[in-house]
């Protein structure tokens, strides 16, 4: 089995303790073809990175394609969040971003009744799966997102509905390596649903990149591994 790339990363730009370069340094390291650095977006008040410190990651990862081309493709990428019914905070220029993953995270700024609910969700209150499985995609949609981190995480979400959107619009599940929100059962109905999967790391520390492990196993007890587009078997 061979991991072709890891693109759910963090660095200290956000939460994380490495920089780009280290997370970078450890792919190649692993051998991977491909690694994206995908900081927390703007939306999130705790760790967003946003303004002139989000100008300073675009350039230091412009830089890193470039020193790295021929060794290891470096993405872009930036892990955004649900702000709304609907609504994320995927930037205007997504154009920009080779890589976009969208997921629910504690945080978001209180300004309507969507937030509030992921507030309190978030924090034991009320579960509504499918409306929360309609908020994500619809915004997933709206702002060409590729990858939908940690479903379940959080929020509840209703997996069938969540797999057949995901599926219709092409956009992949990830099984979280750090946090395996999703159950074996969650991954064969997703699967049943014709929903594909992409492993990320979720890695907080550059030696965490590329770390599959959790997730591998879990896919393996779904019986998943056909369907996880960055591994090969
Ligand atoms: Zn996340
Ligand atoms: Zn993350």
């Amino acid at each position: 089995m061979r991991i072709i790339e890891d693109l759910h990363t963090h660095t200290y730009f956000s939460h994380g303790k490495g920089s780009p370069r280290d997370n970078v340094l450890r792919a190649v390291e692993l051998g991977l073809s491909a690694v994206a650095v995908s900081e927390h977006a703007g939306g999130n008040l705790f760790y967003g990175v946003r303004g002139k410190k989000l100008q300073m990651l675009n350039a230091e990862l412009r830089s890193l394609k470039e020193e790295f081309e021929g060794r290891i493709l470096v993405k872009n990428g930036l892990e955004c969040n649900v702000t709304g019914f609907g609504k994320s905070d995927i930037p205007k220029n997504r154009g920009d971003y080779d890589v976009i993953i969208l997921g629910y995270h504690k945080g978001v700024a209180y300004t309507n009744r969507f937030a509030w609910h992921i507030f309190r969700e978030s924090f034991g209150g009320r579960s509504t799966p499918k409306r929360n499985a309609e908020s994500i995609m619809a915004a997933a949609e709206a702002g060409h997102a590729d990858i939908i981190s940690h479903p379940g995480l959080y929020l509840a979400v209703d997996i069938p509905y969540m797999a057949d959107c995901a599926r219709q619009l092409g956009i992949l599940l990830e099984i979280n390596s750090s946090s395996l929100s999703m159950s074996v059962d969650d991954i064969k109905t997703a699967m049943a649903h014709g929903a594909k999967f992409i492993i990320g790391s979720d890695a907080h520390t550059p030696e965490r990149v590329g770390d599959f492990a959790a997730a591998l196993e879990r896919a393996k007890e779904a019986d998943a591994l056909g369907s996880v587009v960055n591994i090969l078997p």
